[in-house]
């Protein structure tokens, strides 16, 4: 990789030591641990750092990749070429408003459900097993047992790459089946607004921790994964779909469907993202040969083969 040094010095300049970092392996950020490095990594606090970061980026011509918790990528193994702002701690704030919650993009979806549960609000305790951040959550309408983001989210703050602030009420966020807006529009979210209800905090606390039971019987929570690695098919399982195919078990490389939940790809150890990769595409043609069913992957592929 090839330093761009007016650049850092730029950023060294602007931004404490902490949120910048360079040549930095993926593997470090991404739940599955696969992933070459990024050019530059950077940490926003703040919506006016992301807009400093937009504008900066286009000024050295870099690209952009926009990352919150790398609970549902897949980062290639030659990394990210450019800038990757990731949404995390900094960027994490939660506060309560009545029967309102707002919170940071960088905010751990987990972390927002317990905390609703302790003020006695109830509408997200599905989320509380998801690992993603709550601005990742937003992006991909995360979603689970009896929920999904769009049923409480009411408005989200996002910047685009002008760097102005836009403000959306849900009926304008395109929600569909992980689906939204911003998959289609390079913004980054940056604060979430959720319409919760009041309840009672035990009853939340015991529904939650049914939910948890449920995805450690069912889950590979032992391994680095991606969650689920396809989308559900309609009126189909993926998961029981592979099952039914003979792949449990089956490997390229560390890379492995899931012994205990066929719909996970897991990463027993070293598996580059090259072995992942050549995993999902013997699914999809044995899945497709086997059932006529195509399958399309729900992680995203981000970086350079
Ligand atoms: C063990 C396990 C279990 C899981 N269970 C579930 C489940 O039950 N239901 C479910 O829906 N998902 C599940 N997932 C997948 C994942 O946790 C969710 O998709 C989550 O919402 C992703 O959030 P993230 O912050 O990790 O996003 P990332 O993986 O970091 O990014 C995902 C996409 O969102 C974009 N993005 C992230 N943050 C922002 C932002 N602030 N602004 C703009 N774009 C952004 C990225 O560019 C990327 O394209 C699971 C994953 C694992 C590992």
């Amino acid at each position: 990789m090839q330093i761009n040094q007016a650049f850092v010095a730029t950023m060294k300049s602007q931004f404490r030591p902490e949120q910048f970092l360079v040549n930095e392996p993926m593997s470090r950020h991404t739940t599955f641990r696969i992933g070459g490095p990024a050019d530059y990594l950077f940490f926003p606090s703040s919506a006016d750092e992301v807009a400093a970061i937009f504008s900066l980026s286009d000024q050295y011509h870099l690209p952009l990749t926009i990352l919150g918790n790398g609970s549902n990528v897949l980062v290639l193994d030659k990394g990210i070429r450019g800038v990757v702002v990731k949404f995390n701690s900094p960027f994490s704030s939660i506060r309560q408003e009545g029967n309102t919650i707002i919170a940071g993009a960088g905010a751990i979806l987990g972390a927002v459900a317990q905390y609703a549960a302790k003020q006695g609000l109830s509408g997200l305790e599905f989320a509380v097993g998801i690992p993603g951040s709550l601005g990742g959550a937003i992006f991909m309408n995360a979603g689970a047992y009896d929920g999904e983001m769009k049923n409480v989210v009411t408005r989200v703050t996002a910047v685009n790459r002008q760097g102005s602030l836009i403000h959306y009420p849900t009926a304008e966020l395109d929600f569909g089946y992980r689906h939204s807006i911003f998959q289609e529009n390079d913004q980054a979210i940056c604060e979430i607004q959720l319409q919760l209800t009041p309840g009672d905090t035990m009853s939340i606390h015991q529904k939650m921790a049914g939910f948890t039971e449920r995805r450690i019987k069912k889950q590979p929570l032992d391994l680095p994964s991606a969650g689920s690695t396809f989308k559900r098919p309609e009126g189909y399982f993926a998961g029981t779909l592979i099952e039914h195919t003979g792949l449990k078990g089956f490997h390229i490389g560390d890379a492995q469907i899931s012994e205990k939940h066929a719909g996970f790809v897991v990463n027993k150890g070293n598996a580059t993202a090259a072995d992942v990769l050549r995993l999902i595409h013997e699914v999809q043609d044995r899945v497709l040969q086997e059932h006529g069913v195509k399958l399309y992957p729900e992680v995203r592929i981000l970086g350079e083969e």
